[in-house]
């Protein structure tokens, strides 16, 4: 809505700078100029100088853009996107401009808040540069050359579809074993919706000392998860998942990964067995993947590669793929051993989740309305791909809404909560309406019966103490504050009031939800709703009792696609006479039921890492 409304008020300064040349008769910008006119025109289409806008992509930029009479002669972008995401964007995009000098740049899939916002910052400046409707039109019309590329044919050992989580998983690890890769990406970085993530992988080290003081198991962990997901998830690759977990993490960290050694709850996870890695989202997995490609040859990455089709010999077996290169060029790569999809899945294709919920009904909709956590790429593609080649797909209805997304994007930006124990859920009324500690499913369909979908997380400043600490996706909340996507006060009545609740039933609220925790009156008993999980940290104040106050809105957002291409225990893609299809390799959201109805929190970083490693295995392995 922000970025909206301030596309309104752009039109609206532009309108008043064309009624104000209109009347005033200034020669730069005026309404009746277009492009080639006013460039033709003496005094040119901008009035030269230096100009700078304010916008927002993941955090608040500045913009600052230097034109001549005609031209852009610099742009400067200060800002604080993210390293991985839109760092490179905020980097890369001011040059593209510049050579271009116009402005129909496409936005990169994984940081289109950064590549918006950037281009929304030249147009301001632009525009109050004295640049005519006329001219930003043209410049916004004006796109870069394409030229298409020579089509071309590569061949490696193992080729990999999709350089997400489970795929960068699955290429190192065949590179490891040796092979020759070749990873397609559609996009123009490495990431998905795994980078996306709050960056909690569930794993337990068995019989260690945190598993033990959080009276944590694997057999827990396998246990939580299957129920979890009402016994409709493949026990055995359940077991599988929760067994080689740790193992993950331990061959991240020999990758040099980073993890803070703390164990937390993420939301819907049940449990304290989130590991924490050291970079902010998903981003440590990547730096680590693109660090082990810097030292080690044999991976190759295409990127801005689109997989369509995966080609099959006559025997039925998987041997390559074929591709569209971004200049629409076509790209055919032949695989000696084997093909791993790694697409992840479809939570951004609206016409596929509606149709796969029309099976469960397991949500009032799915249909354009309901925003997404995930990247714009992720449409489903490999799971079309897969079932065109005869795989089988199973429980695709089974689709993961969180109750924590943007209210402006769906995006988990912006997402103030840290951990479980420290946060309850209110609704307008400033009611608590649901167990905060329950399943990712549950508390998404309470929301749904909320006024207006809409629910605010509230906590103290024990997680914030100076309000410079950053959330799980690299943000502080005192930014956050500033850019009015969270509120800040020290009083529960004044929070109140920017929220726009009634104080006194929050401050209720509050009080009761405080008797449950460490010190409150009723301390170890389960509340209302049945919520367990409580703060008990040790030496910080407990409950929600420490000015200042936190709140952010929060809407339901589609996340996770627990259903898609089924799989065995090697990650061989299994067609639907379960048999194996020789050649084809998944993992990740791509594939089907492992989760059932409702995927644990923290559980999708773990199968990523899990199942990917197995597919690079397996791939490496198999011979034709
Ligand atoms: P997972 O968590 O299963 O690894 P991600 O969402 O992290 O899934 O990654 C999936 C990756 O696959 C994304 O980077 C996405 O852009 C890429 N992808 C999706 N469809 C295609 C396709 N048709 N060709 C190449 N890459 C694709």
């Amino acid at each position: 809505m922000k970025s909206f409304s301030r596309k309104i008020l752009s039109a609206v300064l532009a309108a008043l700078l064309v009624l104000t040349t209109a009347c005033g008769g200034s020669s730069a910008g005026s309404s009746s100029a277009s492009s080639e006119a006013a460039s033709a025109n003496e005094a040119g289409i901008f009035n030269p100088g230096t100009y700078s806008a304010t916008t927002t992509g993941m955090h608040e930029m500045t913009v600052t853009v230097t034109v001549d009479a005609n031209s852009i002669t610099d742009i400067q972008v200060e800002h604080q996107e993210t390293e991985g995401i839109g760092s490179p964007v905020a980097e890369n995009m001011p040059q593209q401009i510049l050579e271009l000098q116009g402005l129909g740049i496409d936005a990169v899939a994984s940081a289109t808040l950064t590549s918006n916002a950037i281009l929304e910052g030249v147009t301001q400046c632009l525009r109050d540069a004295g640049a005519s409707d006329e001219t930003i039109a043209a410049w916004q019309a004006k796109k870069p050359e394409v030229v298409q590329e020579e089509d071309a044919e590569y061949t490696a050992d193992v080729v990999v579809i999709g350089a997400g989580g489970a795929g960068m998983a699955a290429a190192v690890t065949a590179q490891q074993a040796g092979k020759s890769v070749i990873v397609l990406e559609k996009t123009s970085a490495m990431g998905g919706n795994t980078i996306l993530s709050g960056g909690a992988m569930n794993a337990v080290d068995d019989g260690s000392e945190v598993a033990l003081e959080h009276e944590d198991s694997v057999a827990l962990h396998i246990q939580q998860t299957y129920e979890g997901g009402d016994e409709q998830g493949n026990l055995e690759l359940v077991t599988i998942l929760c067994e080689k977990a740790w193992e993950g993490v331990e061959w991240l960290k020999e990758l040099g990964m980073g993890f803070t050694g703390e164990v937390f709850t993420v939301t819907g996870g049940l449990w304290p067995r989130a590991q924490r890695p050291s970079d902010p989202e998903g981003t440590g997995f990547f730096k680590t993947y693109q660090n082990y490609m810097d030292q080690n040859d044999g991976i190759t990455m295409l990127y801005n590669t689109t997989a369509n089709e995966l080609m099959v010999d006559e025997n039925g077996a998987v041997y390559g793929v074929k591709a569209t290169g971004s200049t629409g060029n076509s790209i055919t790569v032949t695989a000696n051993n084997g093909v791993v999809l790694a697409t992840g899945g479809f939570g951004r294709n609206v016409e596929m989740r509606v149709a796969a919920n029309e099976e469960t009904q397991l949500w009032p909709t799915l249909d354009e309305t309901i925003p997404s956590t995930n990247a714009s790429g992720i449409t489903g593609d490999g799971i079309l791909m897969a079932e065109a080649v005869g795989a089988n797909l199973v429980q695709m209805g089974n689709i993961q809404l969180l109750p924590l997304g943007d209210p402006e994007t769906g995006s988990l930006s912006g997402n103030i909560e840290h951990s479980v124990e420290s946060r309850i859920f209110v609704n307008e009324q400033g009611e608590r309406f649901v167990n905060e500690g329950g399943r990712r499913d549950e508390m998404t369909l309470a929301l749904f019966e909320q006024t207006n979908t809409t629910m605010f997380i509230v906590m103290d400043s024990d997680t914030y103490p100076t309000g410079d600490e950053l959330n799980n996706f690299g943000e502080t909340i005192n930014d956050l504050v500033a850019a009015g996507r969270a509120y800040k006060a020290d009083t529960l009545e004044e929070l109140a009031e920017m929220m726009g609740v009634p104080a006194d039933t929050l401050v209720a609220t509050v009080e009761e939800y405080n008797r449950y925790c460490t010190g409150g009156d009723l301390e170890g008993q389960t509340d209302a709703f049945g919520r367990t999980l409580f703060s008990d940290v040790e030496g910080i104040n407990n409950g929600i009792n420490n000015a200042p106050y936190y709140a952010a809105k929060r809407v339901p957002t589609v996340h996770h696609t627990m259903g898609g291409v089924e799989i065995n225990a090697n990650c061989e893609v299994l067609n639907t006479q379960g048999q194996v299809i020789p050649g084809l390799f998944a993992a990740g959201e791509v594939t089907g039921g492992i989760h059932g109805t409702n995927r644990l929190g923290g559980n999708a970083l773990t199968d990523t890492v899990v199942f990917g490693r197995i597919a690079g295995a397996s791939a490496a392995n198999y011979t034709r």
